[in-house]
């Protein structure tokens, strides 16, 4: 089955009659799928242009009929009820919008459910039930390993047997713009471990990957169908305290390090819309057991940057792509059930920092000042090891090719602000 291949929606020459700025993130080739309120309403909308399309709306109109959808699916306050519904519901509403939204008889009523973005509150999209952070990307393992264990093999043994991950903690996925209170933890000094506000504080760059229909109770989910249970990804920020996590982290994996805050875009860009921008996955070397063997190892070409604000001025401090993972998604999802572990619609998969092969295309300041030792110097004249108080981290991914309108996943957000 493998991942959505394009189709009519994906055509270069379609133009909404709803106006889209030139470079906008959300063509009509886009419609991204998020949650906002409204006048005191939480509802699930899509993405295009500078607007949002209310898809209780539609739906209350007679605008989504004929498609198998439950009443009131669009009228909540998260996604996970429409991704519980699988691919073949999620592609008829796809192109039933994109009809829509082209075709000039359907204005007038499809206008009524157009809202100005900036008249709406994005909200978290998804209700995780549960949500793993991998380590899927080769860059940042070699150059971790490097930092951490330097007269060491960097990778770890079993780091091309399986794609490494830990659970993370689910109830604190917040939407991009909520602020980052930076945490206290537990910190080794020479004399001894005491409680402090963390002097590491470092973003990951991270792609998120959304699943829909889970599996039953200890039925893995075949590497080769793992592809139908993947609705779409988001960008991800999993801000990290560095030097709680390096004293608590041996032998059991992150904990307090990561869970105080996890922060994820507003809009999950679609299998279907990403379709254009497939790449094969680098070769991986040795070949992964037959469970994990995906038989179409693909990835997507997502350019990926993160930029610091600070003082009002923002600069761009690092930039990588999607196409360099090691691991597929397919093999993540297929990893993480084989043991017959139970996903739900609304889960939340995260790749893990993505790094890059070109110097200085890290996902982290961790690597990017190689844990302090190479500072950043900014336009300002300032230095950054680690993240300060009132700087604001920016997080951006998008595809675009020759001929294809960009397809952008928008940005996630978040400003550090001092320990109470
Ligand atoms: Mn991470």
């Amino acid at each position: 089955m493998g991942p959505p291949q394009p189709d009519f929606t994906n055509d270069v020459g379609l133009r909404s009659w709803v106006p889209v700025a030139e470079g906008s993130d959300f063509p009509v080739q886009n419609l991204p799928f998020g949650v906002f309120r409204h006048r005191r309403r939480a509802r699930v909308g899509v993405a295009i242009g500078d607007y949002v399309l209310d898809l209780a709306r539609l739906q209350e109109e007679g605008l989504l009929g004929g498609i198998p959808l439950p009443r009131r699916v669009f009228a909540r306050n998260n996604l996970n009820r429409f991704l519980a519904l699988g691919r073949s519901v999620w592609r008829a509403v796809r192109h039933r919008l994109c009809e829509l939204l082209i075709e000039n008889r359907w204005r007038s009523k499809v206008e009524l459910a157009l809202l100005p973005m900036a008249e709406v509150e994005l909200l978290l999209p998804i209700s995780p039930g549960d949500y793993v952070d991998f380590y899927a990307s080769l860059h940042h393992a070699t150059n971790m390993g490097r930092i951490l264990r330097p007269n060491q093999e960097p990778l770890p043994p079993q780091w091309r047997w399986l794609p490494i991950g830990y659970h993370g903690r689910s109830a604190t996925v917040v939407i991009s713009g909520t602020p980052v209170v930076r945490p206290r933890g537990q910190v080794a000094t020479a004399n001894g471990p005491v409680l402090v506000p963390t002097r590491m504080l470092d973003f990951e760059l991270e792609v998120g990957f959304v699943t829909g229909p889970g599996n039953a109770l200890g039925e893995p989910i075949p590497v080769g169908e793992a592809w139908d249970h993947i609705f779409g990804l988001l960008l991800v920020n999993d801000w990290s305290a560095r030097d709680i996590q390096a004293w608590e982290y041996v032998p059991l994996g992150p904990f307090l390090g990561k869970s105080f805050l996890t922060s994820v875009s507003p809009w999950v860009v679609t299998l279907e819309a990403l379709a254009p921008f497939l790449v094969p996955l680098n070769p991986q070397d040795p070949p992964p057991l037959p469970h994990l063997a995906d038989p179409r190892p693909l990835t997507y070409d997502v350019h990926l940057e993160v930029a610091l604000s600070v003082g009002g001025q923002e600069q761009v401090i690092t930039r990588t792509n999607l196409r360099h993972l090691y691991w597929s998604f397919p093999q993540m999802l297929a990893h993480a059930t084989s043991n017959g572990a139970l996903t739900r619609p609304g889960d939340l998969w995260a790749t893990g920092t993505v790094s890059g092969p070109e110097p200085g295309s890290c996902g982290c300041l961790m690597e990017l000042t190689w844990r302090g030792q190479r500072p950043l110097l900014l336009l300002d004249g300032s230095q950054r090891t680690f993240l300060e108080d009132g700087d604001t981290v920016i997080m951006r991914g998008w595809c675009e090719g020759e001929v294809q309108p960009r397809i952008g996943l928008g940005e996630v957000r978040g400003t550090v602000l001092p320990t109470p």
